[in-house]
């Protein structure tokens, strides 16, 4: 436990709640499938960042996760890895529709970079990786989401407009992911964020990744998430 705590020490992590999975050094710690490591090494990441450490194994245990870290540090890949392995876990795989991974990020820029990520590592598991955001034409991206997809990576606003012309279900999604929280309150999504998670199903993971913390996040993270594990790296937060 000492080695664990100098080691969290040593990459500037903070960790708060109860039964906190050790952080891991290498990606060959987390049980990824052979394609997932494959696609892992294409990226030329060769280690984890500091937040991946600590962040990839809670996710990995199916907690709840409040993750901060600045921008840069690597935060999507400590969602999308283990989205793809939340994936392939569903014993329901291909019957049902839907997707069974949601992210929500504050722009349409920022949702792109996360769709771009996201279909690096599900293409090889024959995953399908489905953008909603504005700026694209709502009949094109309602058809799209008709034909089916896994993740879907979506602006709120226009995500909710999807959701009420009945383009998706979230009857299967049980991995949401809330990106960029402090930038989405800052846009005023509050309430599009608190109705999307009214729409999704109550035994979910969910994981809130942001750069700060201000009070306002914090009170949705203790409404919306269920014993979260916090994980700080740095000074922010
Ligand atoms: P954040 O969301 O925290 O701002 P990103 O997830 O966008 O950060 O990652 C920032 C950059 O670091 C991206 O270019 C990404 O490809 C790269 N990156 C992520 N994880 C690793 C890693 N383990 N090794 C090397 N580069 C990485
Ligand atoms: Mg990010």
């Amino acid at each position: 436990e000492q080695e664990v705590a100098d080691y969290r020490k040593s990459v500037a992590i903070r960790v708060s709640g109860f039964d906190v999975p050790r952080p891991i050094k290498m990606f060959e710690d987390c049980g990824f499938s052979v394609e997932l490591m494959r696609a892992i090494a294409k990226q030329a990441y060769q280690k984890p960042t500091p937040i991946q450490c600590q962040a990839l194994p809670v996710v990995l245990s199916g907690r709840d996760i409040i993750g901060i870290a600045k921008t840069g540090s690597g935060k999507t890949a400590s969602f999308v890895l283990p989205m793809i392995t939340h994936i392939m876990d569903q014993p329901e795989l291909g019957k049902e529709e839907g997707p069974i991974g949601v992210i929500c990020a504050p722009t349409r820029e920022l949702a792109h970079q996360i769709y771009v990520e996201a279909k690096k590592f599900a293409k090889s598991h024959g995953i399908r990786v489905s953008a909603v955001y504005g700026g694209m034409s709502k009949l094109d991206q309602f058809k799209e989401l008709k034909a089916g997809c896994e993740i879907v990576v979506a602006t709120p606003g226009r995500l909710i407009d999807m959701l009420k012309m009945k383009a998706l279900t979230m009857s299967r999604s049980t991995y949401l992911v809330l990106d960029e929280a402090d930038r989405m309150f800052d846009l005023g999504f509050e309430p599009q964020i608190r109705s999307i998670v009214g729409q999704i199903r109550p035994d979910r993971q969910t994981l809130l990744f942001s750069a700060t913390m201000p009070r306002k996040v914090e009170k949705l993270a203790r409404e919306i998430l269920t014993d979260p594990i916090r994980v700080t790296v740095g000074e922010v937060g």
